[in-house]
Formats: structure tokens, sequence, C-alpha cells
């Protein structure tokens, strides 16, 4: 077995946590000074770029698909101490509900790391926007990801069209144009739906459409396959 590849990691890791506490202060000041002035300004609360923050999602789906978990390596009750007065978040995710999407987890990320909004099918509202922009405008997260799985009951009930109770089927009205462009197919319709979010909230959003007009941003649709464990940027 090497030794090389964990302490290359452990390294990484370092350098993150020390990019993220670096910019703590910075990080209250600008947060508290947000949430008392007019909103608009965006702050950037890591010194991650939109790249770096998306890398460091997906090597953390990579420690999580390889079994090789270093979040739950941390302390929880420093973390929580550390966590009380403010949030610094590098990454929003917009997932669905499924209990099988851990997001924290398929990250391997902790406490304070992902601003995250959960609808079944991962699907924009104007409750997800407003939750997002308070995530880019406020706690100033680099990256967006519209996180779509594998065997999602939202897209797979929207395809067959089903008769569901209550108001289940409100959902399909906004998964239907990803049921239109799949063809009939259950894998292309999950695919494409985070594609149509995905650019739903880069055309709806002007906070959102602004920070990544500056660079500031990147919004991005992916999958995760719940055998392997994996998540593909598409
Ligand atoms: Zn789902």
């Amino acid at each position: 077995m090497s030794h090389d590849a964990p302490t290359h990691r452990d390294s990484g890791r370092r350098q993150f946590l020390q990019a993220v506490l670096s910019s703590a202060v910075v990080g209250v000041a600008s947060q508290a000074a947000m949430e008392l002035a007019a909103p608009g300004r965006l702050n950037a609360q890591t010194n991650l770029s939109p790249d770096a923050a998306l890398r460091e999602l997906l090597t953390g789906n990579e420690r999580f698909a390889a079994n090789q978990l270093t979040s739950i390596e941390h302390d929880l009750t420093v973390l929580k101490e550390k966590t009380v007065a403010k949030q610094e978040p590098f990454a929003a995710v917009l997932s669905c509900a499924d209990s099988r999407v851990p997001v924290e987890l398929i990250f391997d990320q902790t406490i304070g790391h992902i601003f995250v909004t959960r609808v079944a099918g991962n699907l924009v509202t104007p409750e997800i926007i407003a939750s997002l922009e308070y995530g880019v405008a406020v706690l100033g997260v680099k990256v967006v990801l519209v996180l779509g799985h594998s065997g999602c009951g939202a897209v797979k009930a929207s395809l067959k069209a089903d008769t569901v109770p209550g108001q289940i089927s409100v959902l399909y009205a906004h998964l239907r144009p990803a049921v239109e462009r799949s063809g009939g197919d259950f894998e292309k319709a999950i695919e494409a739906n985070a594609k149509i979010q995905a650019e739903l909230l880069r055309t709806s959003s002007t906070v959102i459409r602004d920070a990544i007009k500056a660079g500031k941003l990147n919004v991005e649709a992916a999958v995760y396959d719940l055998a392997s464990g994996k998540v593909t940027v598409g």
C-alpha cells in the first residue's frame, strides 16, 4: 500500500481548511454587514475559486466512493462551537429529498461546509431560488451544484404520469421539460432534469446570473449514482 496518497490527501485537506479558516474574520464581518445593509452586494467568504470549490466537492466524492472518508475525523464539538455565530459554506447543493442521497456524506463534508436545499426531484421553485440566492449573496458560496440521482422516484412518477395522492403531482409540471427531452428514457430524464434546473437557476435569478458574470460563481449539474456512490458532472 502506498504511503503517498493519504499524505497528499491530508495535505490538500489542510490547505483547504486553512483557506476556509483564514477567511473566517472577514466572513463574520461581511456577513453581519450584509444582514444589516441592503441586499445585493456579493461577498467572498472563502478563498476558493469557483473551479476549486467544485473540485473540493468532487474530490470529497472520490473519497466517499472509495470508502476513505476524512470528514468523520473532525471533532464535531469543536466544529459546532466554531459555527454557532457564523456559517461560511464554500458550496451550495440543490438535491432531491431522497434518503439515499445524504449530501454531506457523499461529498465527505461536515458542519458548515455545504448550504443544502432539498426538494423531491431537485427542482427550482421561487423558495429554492430565494434560499440559494441567500447562499450566494450573503454566505458567498462559490459553486451551486444541482444534483440529480439514479432511481429518482419523482422523475419516474413524472415519466409515467402516475396518479398520486395529495399534492404530489405538483412536482410533475416542473419535471415535464426533462421528461419531454428524454424521449421516455428514465436515465436521460434524470440527467436532463439536473441540467434544466441548473439552467433555470442561471437564467431566472439575477443574483446568480450576476455572480456568474462576475466570475464569482459556477452553477453545475450532476448526477449521483446510487450503486457506485459516484457523482458525475454533466
Ligand atoms: Zn429523487
